[in-house]
């Protein structure tokens, strides 16, 4: 069992909800911290569940500059910060300032989730265990034994393609541009990761699109064909198969549009999102994470992602 399993124990404060003022000067903090974090889903979905949980605890965001991530963390401990995400561009910086990682999170040199027990940091990544568990939940697809393929190389994809190899996917397929990039993530599948190309699409049963590739205001917002050429064909996409977008502003990419038009089933990040802050709750305040609550908020809540629902 990795460190970031382990119930973190009685917090110092932050216990149930005595009294209907919310937050107090007793309330335990948490936060995501990130450059820019304004526009973040996370304290709204951590808030939802401590709501539902009847929990004395609050979530915030934190904007910290690149190059301040070291102090930021000595501030969490120094404040008595119960926990923090961690999202762009601070991921591989936390890595390097918590005092321990969990066994995904040194594999991927990487940290998504700060959890402080006493005076020590522990830093986790939750990403992978997140899509999976969006995966299983929101389109009922278990990669054991089936063959995935994975866009991109970065952060996101690399977390990712561990989850899926670690799973028993039966292969781990990355296509990206920068073909020296996609060698080191195919390398973290062990003997199920290759590099592959843009044909390879039609024979997987999961397509990860895991680049910001059709977030809206972005490259390829509208274009599905333009923007993915290089990386995937669009027509080769097909009836049975599962693709997964990692952006989810807008809900609907270009590419899950083609996906979907071609019959194949198809799911955007929200639900990684929702998933992966469940786990931040759990790991911060070792209860179980009201995650239909955590849907309903990422729902209702985000009024810029239009059709921003839960797939089913
Ligand atoms: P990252 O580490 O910066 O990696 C970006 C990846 O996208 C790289 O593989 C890069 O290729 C590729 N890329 C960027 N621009 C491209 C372009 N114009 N054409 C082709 N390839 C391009 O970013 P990340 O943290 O992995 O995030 C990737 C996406 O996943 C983002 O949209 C992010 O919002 C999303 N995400 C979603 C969740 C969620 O919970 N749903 C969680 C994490 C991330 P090169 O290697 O060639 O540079």
């Amino acid at each position: 069992m990795g460190a970031g399993l382990t119930p973190p124990g009685p917090p110092e404060r932050g216990g149930e909800r005595r009294s209907p003022a919310w937050p107090t000067a007793a309330s335990a903090v948490v936060g995501v911290m990130g450059e820019p974090v304004s526009h973040s889903l996370s304290p709204l979905l951590h808030n939802a569940a401590f709501d539902a949980l009847g929990l004395d605890w609050v979530s915030v965001g934190f904007p910290v500059p690149t190059g301040a991530v070291r102090d930021a963390l000595e501030g969490m401990r120094a404040l008595r910060i119960a926990g923090l995400s961690v999202t762009m561009p601070h991921k591989e910086a936390a890595h390097d300032a918590v005092d321990d990682t969990t066994a995904v999170a040194k594999r991927l040199g990487a940290v998504n989730c700060v959890t402080r027990r006493g005076d020590r940091l522990v830093g986790d990544s939750t990403d992978g265990e997140g899509f999976l568990a969006a995966l299983r939940r929101g389109v009922g697809f278990e990669p054991h034994g089936r063959p995935c393929l994975v866009v991109g190389a970065g952060g996101a994809a690399r977390a990712v393609v561990v989850a899926l190899a670690d799973a028993g996917a039966a292969e781990v397929v990355v296509v990206n541009r920068t073909p020296a990039r996609a060698e080191r993530a195919a390398a973290l599948a062990g003997p199920a990761g290759r590099v592959g190309s843009r044909q390879d699409v039609a024979e997987a049963d999961l397509v990860v699109q895991a680049t910001p590739l059709g977030m809206a205001g972005g490259v390829g917002a509208s274009d599905a064909g333009g923007a993915y050429d290089q990386l995937l064909d669009p027509d080769q996409l097909h009836l049975g198969q599962v693709v997964v977008d990692l952006v989810y502003h807008p809900a609907r990419t270009a590419l899950l549009e083609a996906a979907a038009a071609r019959g194949a089933v198809i799911a955007n990040g929200l639900g990684m999102l929702v998933h992966q802050a469940a786990l931040a709750v759990e790991r911060w305040t070792g209860r179980a994470a009201p995650v239909e609550a955590m849907w309903e908020a990422a729902a209702a809540g985000a009024p810029g992602i239009p059709g921003a629902a839960r797939p089913r």
